[in-house]
């Protein structure tokens, strides 16, 4: 084989492989967002179909042949297209250790708890939801044996979101903060609360989504190249840097919710906006990691978004969506309601 019509194959094998992953990622985000109810199981009967040629074409012998014949010229190869074959081999090694079968059959799975999740939040009513979850539980179980079968099932599953991370390191490292956090937390548990009522109240949801808008714009956010809607429970996805969907979730008792998951998700957002050009279409696009893209998100949201040079920029947006609320409220005041630290079992939520 030449190396040069190797390379060639193979960035046609990443824009099939780019054609199947935006289309099932569309599938996804307007199932979160816009399909109706109804629409779940013609929707995940679709997303296994893509899964299953994803899954044939990755596993398919010359994919294999093709790979291990770049593999062994990465040497000649320009640095990105390195950096895909080795992702992509990587994929194409653990998902060879997954039955098709069940493969397709998980992607399925998937698509169906989102909706039943969903109505068992609305109806409190975690029946609804049970079962479901418990495949995904013991899938996973399943899939980490498959993806490292010498490792812990947690360890296995970790290290597809954090290479290398394990329970040992993270059980030192959440020890350590526990030491920290659990005392401050009852400090503070034990002096006067500080006010925040002016955030709790009646915010109607269409003057909140402007907020947020204004709040994009305040943080930067291109909106040619990014988009804001709602969904159940707020998450960014990013196509390429033209492409990035942000979603959010409004209570209208609780201003600050919504308000600062769209600053976390605009983190993400950003960093996504950030990718370069020339990974559109590529396996590279998308962050170095997980704890890179929360690092990002965090940074916007607390670093940023909690400090007191922010309230002189954020106060006015809060006047001109809520005048009646805000005019009696100076920014030194917003910057203790919006530190205000409380614990919840909600994770967003969590200080
Ligand atoms: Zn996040």
């Amino acid at each position: 084989m030449q190396l040069q019509n190797a390379i060639k194959e193979f960035k046609t094998t990443l824009q099939v492989n780019n054609a199947y992953g935006y289309a099932s990622m569309v599938l996804s985000i307007d199932g979160s967002t816009a399909a109706p109810v109804a629409s779940v199981q013609h929707r995940a009967e679709t997303m296994s179909f893509f899964a299953g040629l994803r899954h044939e074409r990755l596993t398919a012998p010359e994919t294999g042949e093709l790979l291990a014949f770049l593999d062994e010229h990465k040497k000649e190869l320009d640095e990105l297209t390195a950096r895909e074959v080795h992702l992509v081999k990587k994929n194409r090694d653990q998902m060879s250790k997954i039955p098709a079968q069940e493969y397709v059959a998980y992607v399925s799975l998937l698509s169906r708890a989102d909706v039943s999740w969903k109505q068992a939040k609305a109806e409190n009513e975690f029946s609804i939801f049970q079962s479901d979850l418990e495949q995904i539980i013991s899938t996973n179980i399943k899939l980490a044996g498959y993806y490292d079968s010498s490792k812990k099932p947690y360890d296995a599953l970790l290290n597809e979101y954090e290479k290398d991370l394990t329970t040992q390191t993270l059980d030192a490292f959440f020890a350590q903060l526990r030491q920290t956090i659990v005392p401050l937390v009852h400090q503070i548990s034990e002096k006067p609360q500080l006010d925040d009522s002016f955030l709790h109240g009646c915010f109607p949801v269409h003057l909140q989504a402007a907020l947020s808008q204004d709040a994009m714009d305040l943080i930067g956010i291109d909106k040619n190249r990014c988009t804001l809607t709602t969904t159940e429970h707020p998450f960014t996805g990013g196509f390429s840097r033209n492409d990035v969907r942000m979603t959010t979730h409004y209570y209208p008792e609780h201003l600050a919710y919504a308000l600062y998951s769209t600053i976390h998700e605009g983190g993400h957002a950003l960093y996504e906006l950030g990718m370069a050009e020339r990974l559109t279409g590529s396996p590279a696009n998308g962050g170095a990691s997980m704890a890179m893209h929360e690092s990002q998100s965090r940074f916007y949201e607390n670093i940023i978004g909690r400090s007191r040079p922010f309230m002189d920029l954020l106060l006015p947006l809060l006047r001109r969506h809520f005048p009646d609320v805000f005019a009696s409220v100076d920014a030194d005041m917003l910057y203790k309601a919006v530190n205000r630290s409380e614990p919840s079992l909600i994770r967003t939520e969590a200080d």
